[in-house]
């Protein structure tokens, strides 16, 4: 029988000892001589964290379109995304998963909508890197079928036909989707790109499979004029009648909604990954945070993808988030304990994982040990780490899986993966 794993020492909340890939004891746990132990003296520990929202590619252009609001960055970057091959996404999605692995994140859903000349391997890529790394992917396989020429966003051969994306849907999940490690999700890039048509049919496709579903709702003002110029009426209503409203759904950002259309999303049980970086960084707007918890509808926190946040670290946007929603809805606005819950019982909601997420006995040992020396002196250690200062796991597990141990990525080898990832990177300069 494999050896019982002790975390031991750490401030907060005691020891915690994991059995067959879960949580079995938290507290003061007496010592045996057959365990194995990790040192977490001083250590604050927190369930691991779940990234609801991400486009790992995107790391190929970072710093990208600076200065420009979504839909001029989106033009900007669409002729670089066109270029990217298999190799430049997996090399993109090593980095950003261990990255995020170092960052708390146990769990990552990415949003990969730019399949190159159709080849859907880049899916298995993606799947290959997390496993490598060791953290869970909710895979979100993104389609866009209205290109530029029918008046989409995007560059007309990036977009795929509606019967080569659900055929391709359903040959990745067949491949790749175990409902554990990876969990394939359906995911039609956004109002911007897609027909409704392939909304509908990919909503059916998810329901006779099981799958959930995602999408970017409500970004920006201009996001939500150009669903209204193009559909004649607002998001929220063409997603309901599309049959997007509903609780197998997470939607990316829903920043522009009015009171009643965030009650109708809580009524629902749909999801919000809300990504506060991304959306200071394209000057979005400031998601409702506060008003969506009050609804009912799950939370979680996302990086979006690192070109309209350059960091790609979920860790930062705990803190980011209780700073949006205090200077949104004011200094009562959320706990630092609550701003943690977004990170992770809220972002395992919207992934439909209510598992995960949790630091309790029974739950998969999805732990994040966070290195706490120079917080000792702040009374509440909850406060202390999401109020201070930003900071990297000195250890990582994944269903007591050891995924960074002492500050290192265990997996893969985080140097030499940046390293070939900036000489990728620097190709798309031209
Ligand atoms: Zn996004």
């Amino acid at each position: 029988m494999a050896a019982r794993k002790v975390l031991r020492g750490a401030r907060w909340p005691g020891d915690i000892a994991v059995e067959h890939g879960l949580i079995s004891k938290i507290g003061s746990i007496t010592p045996d001589p057959g365990d194995e132990v990790i040192a977490c003296d001083g250590a604050v520990i927190t369930a691991g964290l779940v990234n609801t929202h991400h486009h790992l590619f995107q790391w190929l252009t970072r710093g990208g379109g600076d200065g420009c609001d979504l839909l001029s960055w989106l033009r900007k970057l669409y002729p670089i995304w066109v270029r990217i091959s298999v190799e430049d996404v997996a090399a993109a999605a090593t980095v950003g998963l261990a990255e995020l692995a170092m960052s708390g994140a146990t769990t990552v859903a990415d949003h990969h909508y730019i399949v190159p000349h159709g080849d859907d391997s880049v899916f298995d890529a993606i799947a290959l890197a997390a496993r490598k790394v060791g953290v869970r992917l909710h895979l979100s396989r993104g389609s866009m079928d209205v290109g530029e020429s029918a008046g989409g966003l995007p560059p007309d051969d990036v977009v795929e036909g509606i019967d080569a994306i659900l055929a391709s849907t359903e040959a990745v999940t067949a491949r790749l989707h175990d409902g554990d490690r990876v969990s394939v999700v359906i995911a039609p890039a956004s109002t911007l790109c897609v027909s409704p048509q392939l909304m509908v049919e990919s909503a059916n496709l998810a329901r006779k499979l099981g799958l959930r579903m995602h999408t970017h709702l409500a970004e920006t003002i201009d996001m939500e004029q150009d669903c209204v110029d193009r559909f004649g009426r607002r998001s929220v209503d063409v997603l309901e009648e599309l049959g997007w409203i509903d609780n197998d759904v997470w939607f990316a950002h829903v920043i522009h909604l009015n009171a009643s259309e965030i009650v109708r999303l809580g009524a629902a049980g749909t999801g919000i990954a809300h990504c506060p970086s991304s959306n200071g960084r394209l000057g979005a707007g400031l998601c409702p945070v506060r008003d969506f918890l009050d609804a009912g509808a799950p939370v979680g926190l996302g990086v979006d993808g690192s070109a309209s946040s350059e960091g790609g670290t979920l860790f930062p946007e705990i803190k980011m988030a209780l700073y949006f929603a205090r200077l949104l809805s004011g200094p009562s606005a959320m706990s630092p304990t609550q701003a943690l819950e977004l990170a992770t019982v809220g972002g395992a909601r919207c992934l439909g994982r209510p598992d995960l997420g949790r630091l309790e006995v029974g739950a998969p040992a999805d732990i994040a040990v966070w290195p706490a020396d120079d917080i000792e002196d702040i009374e509440d250690p909850i406060a202390g780490l999401v109020l201070g200062p930003t900071r990297e796991v000195r250890h990582l597990l994944v269903g007591g899986d050891e995924v960074v141990i002492d500050g290192e990525v265990q997996g893969i080898d985080l140097r030499a993966a940046h390293t070939e990832l900036a000489r990728r990177a620097r190709a798309f300069w031209d």
